[in-house]
């Protein structure tokens, strides 16, 4: 088997199971890209078996610590291994991510459960050179009404693969109309923002929504208004969404109709909204998107949080809450908390901290690969009288 020899030093030694470029100190037996390689140690002992892709800034990706082809038995072991997880797991076993991609030990492939419906993705050229042989492992193992293969992530675009969105077995199953505790949801998988639903939020919907009842509610980011929804049917006073997507508006309205409940859906930027507003709120929720997929636009992300934090801040009412979420791998956790405590500083108000948030548990995160962990988020009350 072609393959790579590793420098001293490099990431893999820790745990990690990436390979960058610089890492690289030779290769092998003319490696070919999307090609199952062997890893070594520049003793010649060997570090496992990884997929390759000379034209990414991952060049090779370890999938197993021993010589293992991406055959079909392989991915029968892994996904079985990943679907027997989800349903021990507390997450609705119908609405879940099956499987993710590094933490189930199948780096660039995603496989999320909408019912009767399959979504994948293939984020990594080996993956997608394989995607009719998942295909047909997925299908054997669940047998869903149908296999939607959305591959228009922008992540694809580092690995040199062009956007493919197709249906691979059964019919166009667009629209759906999903149910998640007390709540329905109409969704496009072939289509839709992001495959369907935010799958790694949906649970934390329902915390937030506990501290809607009788509350004015503002949902920035909302999408197709997730959290709005279940604060709606918590019993607010009043919701109201924003986003800055047409399609993500008129989705609020569908969704707020298809519950019947009433939601007030705003098109705006929600920077722009939250700088002009003149009405006060109880309970302010920000999911905005990922502000930075790079270490070096992070000061950029970190002036926008603090932007909307301090703005969220002053439309707060005398006992209100802030309930706001990072999903970038770069703002840690105490980076995030860092930057709305500076936030509370310059508006000068007291915030105590009554719950934190984290992705959802089919996202399980691998502590040695600190990438895979990237979603956070708390929630704050204002103290009174301080
Ligand atoms: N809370 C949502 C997920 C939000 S994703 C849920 O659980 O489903 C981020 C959303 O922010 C997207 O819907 C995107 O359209 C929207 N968005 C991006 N930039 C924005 C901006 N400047 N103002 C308002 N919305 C924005």
């Amino acid at each position: 088997m072609p393959g790579l020899v590793i420098k001293p030093r490099s990431r893999i030694f820790h745990g990690h199971d990436w390979v960058y470029a610089s890492e690289i100190k030779k290769s092998f037996g003319n490696p070919q890209p999307g090609e199952v390689i062997s890893l070594k140690d520049f003793k010649d002992k060997p570090l496992g078996s990884a997929i390759y892709n000379p034209k990414s800034q991952i060049v090779a990706r370890r999938f197993s610590r021993r010589k293992q082809d991406l055959d079909k038995d392989f991915f029968l072991r892994r996904l079985k291994l990943a679907f027997s997880l989800r349903e021990r797991l507390p997450v609705d076993p119908l609405l879940c991510r099956l499987a993710w991609s590094e933490s189930d030990g199948l780096p660039g492939l995603i496989i999320d459960r909408y019912d009767r419906h399959l979504v994948i993705q293939t984020l990594t050229l080996a993956m997608d050179q394989r995607i009719e042989l998942i295909v047909d492992v997925v299908q054997e193992l669940l047998s869903p009404e149908s296999i939607v293969v959305r591959n228009d992530s922008p992540m694809r675009k580092a690995e040199g693969l062009e956007p493919s969105n197709f249906i691979a077995t059964g019919n166009d199953p667009d629209p759906v109309t999903l149910e998640h505790g007390n709540l329905k949801f109409k969704s496009t998988l072939l289509t839709g923002q992001k495959t369907g639903l935010y799958l790694d939020q949906i649970d934390t919907y329902q915390k937030v929504s506990e501290l809607a009842e009788g509350r004015k509610v503002l949902d920035c980011f909302s999408n197709q208004g997730g959290f709005g929804l279940a604060c709606a049917r918590a019993g607010a006073a009043s919701v109201t969404c924003v986003d800055i997507s047409g399609e993500a508006v008129s989705n609020v309205t569908q969704n707020a109709d298809l519950n019947d409940l009433e939601i007030r859906a705003i098109e705006a930027n929600a920077f722009d909204y939250l700088k002009n507003c003149d009405e006060t709120f109880d309970l302010i929720i920000l999911d905005p998107p990922s502000f930075t997929r790079s270490k070096k636009a992070l000061n950029d992300a970190m002036r926008g949080y603090k932007e909307i934090h301090l703005r969220a801040l002053k439309l707060l009412n005398h006992d209100g809450y802030l309930a706001t979420f990072s999903c970038s791998h770069h703002v840690t956790r105490e980076l995030f908390l860092n930057n709305v405590r500076d936030a509370a500083v310059d508006a000068r108000r007291t915030l105590r901290l009554v719950e934190s948030y984290s992705q959802r548990p089919d996202h399980p995160v691998l502590p040695t690969i600190p990438e895979t962990e990237y979603l956070k988020g708390f929630c704050f009350q204002l103290l009174p009288g301080r």
